[in-house]
């Protein structure tokens, strides 16, 4: 085997592993962000804080309600219980039961829309709910299914890595730095193969004397261009 095939087989490798280790990054994020799960956890919340007030407003009105009616009730029995005589007192205290009871009609009126407010919290709390309910179900389903995954990925990985380091021993120490250094400079692609006497990874054209000897397969040629290791075999 030659040396560029040796390269090709090492970056073929290399390549397979960014995948995977790409892919591993990627459920590692998902699996602990949860991001669905943390928006409807927090939605869930936010609709309970707005629930819990709205009982509290109304019970506020209804309170307030309350307390009005006793009023006019106590204002009510002394204009009727016989002990106020003098008529003024008497007007005063019918107009003041007038008042209090045209006041009354806008507490219940609080009260009502306390209850209208206090429906619509309790619709969407018990909305939120089923959502959480629902995403838990089906962040629990995807957490299983990016666990195989991963299972299935570091397996692929360590069956990966022991090619790996067959295929690099069998390669010289410069050899191998020269294709570390291009790793490192040219996004992870240091080999690039021959495709339509063009390189594969820059696109740019080879010159007639770069391609009959990158398909001799019998040295290490280089895109002019990228300066890539170019690989002529199949
Ligand atoms: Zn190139």
């Amino acid at each position: 085997m030659s040396q560029p095939f040796k390269l090709h087989r090492l970056q073929q490798i290399d390549s397979q592993l960014d995948q995977v280790n790409n892919r591993l990054r990627e459920i590692e994020i998902t699996l602990s962000d949860n991001l669905p799960l943390r928006e409807a956890k927090e939605k869930y919340s936010n609709t309970e804080v707005a629930y819990a007030a709205a009982r509290k407003e109304l019970r506020k009105a209804e309170e307030a309600v309350q307390s009005q009616r006793i009023k006019i009730n106590q204002t009510e029995s002394t204009l009727y219980g016989g002990k106020v005589r003098n008529p003024k007192e008497l007007q005063d205290l019918q107009n003041e039961s007038l008042a209090l009871s045209r006041y009354l009609d806008v507490l219940e009126d609080r009260q009502l829309e306390a209850m209208i407010v206090l429906e619509q919290a309790e619709l969407e709390h018990n909305i939120s709910e089923q959502e959480l309910n629902k995403t838990r179900v089906e962040s629990e389903i995807q957490n299983q299914e990016l666990r195989s995954e991963q299972r299935l990925l570091e397996q692929e990985k360590n069956r990966l890595e022991i090619e790996r380091h067959a295929a690099a021993s069998a390669l010289l120490k410069d050899e191998l730095q020269l294709y570390h250094q291009l790793r490192k400079i040219r996004q992870g692609v240091a080999v690039a193969r021959v495709v339509d006497n063009c390189c594969s990874a820059c696109g740019s054209t080879l010159s007639s004397a770069q391609l009959h000897a990158a398909r001799s397969l019998n040295q290490i040629i280089r895109c002019d261009s990228c300066s890539r290791i170019l690989y002529g075999g199949t």
